[in-house]
């Protein structure tokens, strides 16, 4: 169920889930019921009550959402919270969590940062929001993701990216024009005082986890970060 989980601050878990967790996605043509029954599961594995588990409808934006008990599901590509259970879904994209410390106890985030999010600087944008709840020494997790020697792209759009994220220029394997997200995310992270503590293996080489690339008609695997006791 989980490629990877851990707790990174007192009180504080994250997780990434695989394949073995269904696709946990409600916008990829699944069956409703089915993907509810699945984010049940993991609610449970996780110890969080039922429904908790905030979910956002991801459109490839910057905009950060701040998420209490009673938010509905926000159209954004980040969520910040003061302790509410919070996730992400990608295949491919980068998933990452954040968490850092106040003075009235754990800021979380969570972020979907793809090809237009990193370009647009979703994930500073999200440290920035996390700031402005009072949180220091924060850190990030970055999952699962394709990597720089996999992810190809038109010429163009490798120009068009990397003008404004430098670090995401690359090449694929096999010799053509390529982005690198983890390397973009990495540097927008370090620019923003964020130490990154993990970073995840390419979904398109690791089979247990989801990939558009690979398999255009496919799920989406989750971040998690949440509080327990
Ligand atoms: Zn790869």
């Amino acid at each position: 169920m989980f490629h990877w989980r851990a707790d990174i601050l007192p009180g504080v878990s994250a997780a990434f889930t695989d394949a073995g967790a269904g696709n946990l996605a409600l916008h990829v043509g699944d069956d409703p019921t089915a993907v509810r029954s699945r984010r049940r599961l993991l609610e449970e594995s996780i110890a969080v009550a039922a429904g908790s588990l905030h979910f956002m409808n991801q459109v490839h934006g910057n905009t950060v959402a701040v998420m209490d008990a009673h938010s509905p599901a926000p159209e954004a590509d980040a969520m910040v919270s003061r302790g509410e259970p919070l996730a992400v879904m990608v295949a491919d994209c980068i998933p990452v969590l954040l968490a850092g410390e106040s003075a009235d106890g754990p800021v979380l985030a969570a972020v979907h940062a793809g090809r237009p999010g990193i370009a647009s600087g979703v994930l500073p944008a999200a440290v920035r929001s996390m700031e402005s709840l009072g949180a220091s020494r924060i850190r990030a997790w970055m999952g699962p993701s394709i990597c720089g020697s996999c992810y190809e792209v038109p010429a163009d759009l490798r120009d068009e990216v990397s003008a404004l994220v430098p670090e995401t220029r690359s090449t694929t394997s096999w010799g053509t024009p390529a982005l690198d997200l983890p390397a973009g995310a990495r540097a927008q992270l370090e620019t923003s005082g964020v130490a990154l503590e993990y970073a995840g293996p390419c979904t398109l080489e690791t089979e247990t986890l989801y990939s558009y690339r690979r398999d255009h008609n496919t799920g989406r695997f989750a971040g998690l970060v949440w509080c327990h006791d």
